[in-house]
């Protein structure tokens, strides 16, 4: 969770700078009633001894995968009971004026813990607010749209600097990640009374379809560094199985 100026996404590309990655590859749909696994995808499939799906819970439970045979029904219950929470960015260019801040300081505008919005502020002395909206607040503000969510922003911090500040802002924008097909949400948060679902899913299924992620990370769930140590460790099991056969 510390920061990197170029955004946490440049941190990852580096680190995994030697992994070979396909983009733009989506898998459609994962054979197992074959020797091992065959995994279709947009251009070509993929045979393999086994698989280890990495795709979020939502997007699981929106059968953008199909398994062929389906998958037991547990697991496929499990997809629905770790549904998708949200978190939201606003990063706003706020240029000429420091509005009395220092960078990283932190800012909380509190309303009922509904409509509450936290500021990280000019990171790395960079002209920029960074709002986080969490939760059904999130959800709604997706809905509203990006004009909706930035006219938002910029509202409470006039509400709290004055209507100046109107005049500093430049570019500004809202993240979507509800709207993106293959990550629908943040991170998965399980329903009251069906954690266990997470349990469930680490089970493989025939032992060649494994899952992981950060919905499976343990103490470390709904964290980058948690879905790495995830998928690293169902890799080991995956590799042992495989060299003990
Ligand atoms: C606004 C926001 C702020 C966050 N802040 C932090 C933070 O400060 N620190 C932190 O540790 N975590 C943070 N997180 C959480 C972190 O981003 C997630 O926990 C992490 O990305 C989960 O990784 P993952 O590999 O499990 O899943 P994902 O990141 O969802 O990766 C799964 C990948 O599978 C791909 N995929 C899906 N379907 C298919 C398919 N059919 N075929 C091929 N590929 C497919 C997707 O495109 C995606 O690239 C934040 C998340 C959000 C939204």
């Amino acid at each position: 969770n510390y920061f990197t100026k170029e955004g946490f996404g440049a941190l990852v590309a580096r680190f995994g700078a030697d992994v070979p990655v396909e983009l733009s590859t989506p898998v459609r749909k994962i054979l197992w009633d074959v020797p091992g696994v065959a995994c279709v995808t947009d251009r070509g499939t993929i045979r393999a001894k086994a698989v280890i799906v990495t795709a979020s819970p939502a997007v699981l439970a929106f059968e953008e995968i199909e398994f062929a045979p389906a998958l037991p029904d547990g697991h496929f219950a499990a997809f629905f009971d770790l549904p998708m929470g949200m978190l939201t960015k606003l990063p706003v260019e706020i240029t000429g004026t420091r509005l009395g801040l220092a960078p990283f300081d932190d800012l909380l505008i509190e309303r009922l813990a509904r409509h509450d919005i936290y500021f990280l502020c000019f990171p790395f002395d960079l002209d920029l607010m960074v709002g986080f909206v969490g939760g059904d607040f999130a959800w709604e503000m997706s809905a509203a749209g990006e004009a909706a969510g930035v006219d938002f922003v910029v509202d409470r911090l006039c509400a709290i600097f004055g209507g100046d500040v109107r005049k500093h802002v430049g570019r500004a924008m809202m993240t979507n990640w509800g709207g993106e097909r293959f990550v629908r949400g943040a991170y998965a948060a399980a329903r009251p009374g069906r954690s266990q679902a997470r349990a469930t899913l680490m089970q493989p299924v025939a032992e060649k379809i494994f899952f992981a992620g950060e919905h499976l990370a343990g103490p470390l769930m709904q964290t980058c560094g948690g879905a790495r140590l995830s998928g690293e460790a169902v890799a080991r099991t995956v590799a042992a199985q495989l060299a003990a056969k």
